[in-house]
């Protein structure tokens, strides 16, 4: 599904990415885990095309990505979930699911509106709220939505539970196991390891740039040495 290859990138003269390896298949969920200003959100970006990555290869379903602009990506079927939740704060919630609908890769059993709610029922309730009055998790779920309503093959998720309550970050994880069970490609850049250990297939950890360890999730729960060393654990 996605396989990057010796990805470098740099912001002006500061080199941010090293030589990135990272792969994992259709149908898996996959992490990249790190601690603050490793690399995590770069490698997402350059995988987007948001910012242009210098050398090395991200092949996805097939395509080369690196050198291509964002909007020719998105039409690939990358749905992004971007830190931060960034919803339309001036539209409804319904409106911000329909303002993001398409289904250019012709899947079937599109994602709509009622799929939606019928993941995180609380947002069916508040269908007609402005974004704006949602609270932190029932925007983060419309953010989601509304990635999963361009009917992507694989969902980018950066640091969706940051902030969120306990409680809130269980309906998450429980949608997105929900997500993963119709055949969704995921990756996951978060720091509640625990729940992830329980979802994950893969998981791929960054050091200034560079992924210094990869395996499942046993393989992870097993190496405390890389989980004290890389993530602080
Ligand atoms: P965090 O968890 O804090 O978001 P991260 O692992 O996602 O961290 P990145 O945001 O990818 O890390 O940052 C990697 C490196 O690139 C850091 O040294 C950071 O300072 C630098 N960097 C990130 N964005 C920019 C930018 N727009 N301009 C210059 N340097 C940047």
């Amino acid at each position: 599904m996605l396989k990057i290859s010796g990805l470098t990138t740099h912001y002006g003269s500061s080199q941010a990415l090293f030589g990135v390896d990272l792969e994992f298949g259709s149908g898996e969920v996959a992490t990249l885990l790190g601690r603050n200003g490793m690399g995590k959100t770069t490698t997402i970006n350059s995988i987007l095309g948001i910012v242009r990555p210098t050398s090395g290869s991200i092949v996805f379903d097939g395509t080369e990505l690196a050198g291509r602009p964002s909007f020719r990506n998105a039409n690939l079927g990358i749905g992004l979930v971007p830190e931060g939740r960034q919803v339309f704060p001036n539209l409804s919630l319904w409106e911000n699911l329909v303002a993001t609908a398409s289904n250019h890769l012709e899947q079937a059993d599109p994602w709509t509106v009622e799929k939606v709610f019928a993941l995180f029922p609380e947002l069916a309730d508040r269908r007609g709220s402005m974004a704006n009055l949602l609270s932190g998790g029932e925007q983060q779920m419309l953010a989601i939505g509304r990635a999963l309503m361009t009917n992507p093959k694989l969902l980018i998720l950066d640091e969706a539970t940051e902030g969120l309550a306990p409680l809130i970050r269980q309906k998450i994880w429980t949608a997105l196991e929900e997500i993963k069970r119709s055949g969704l490609s995921i990756l996951v850049v978060d720091k509640n390891l625990k729940d992830l250990l329980r979802i994950a297939d893969r998981h791929f950890i960054i050091e200034r740039g560079v992924v210094v360890w990869q395996g499942n999730s046993a393989e992870l729960r097993e190496d405390r040495e890389a989980l004290h060393r890389y993530l602080g654990l």
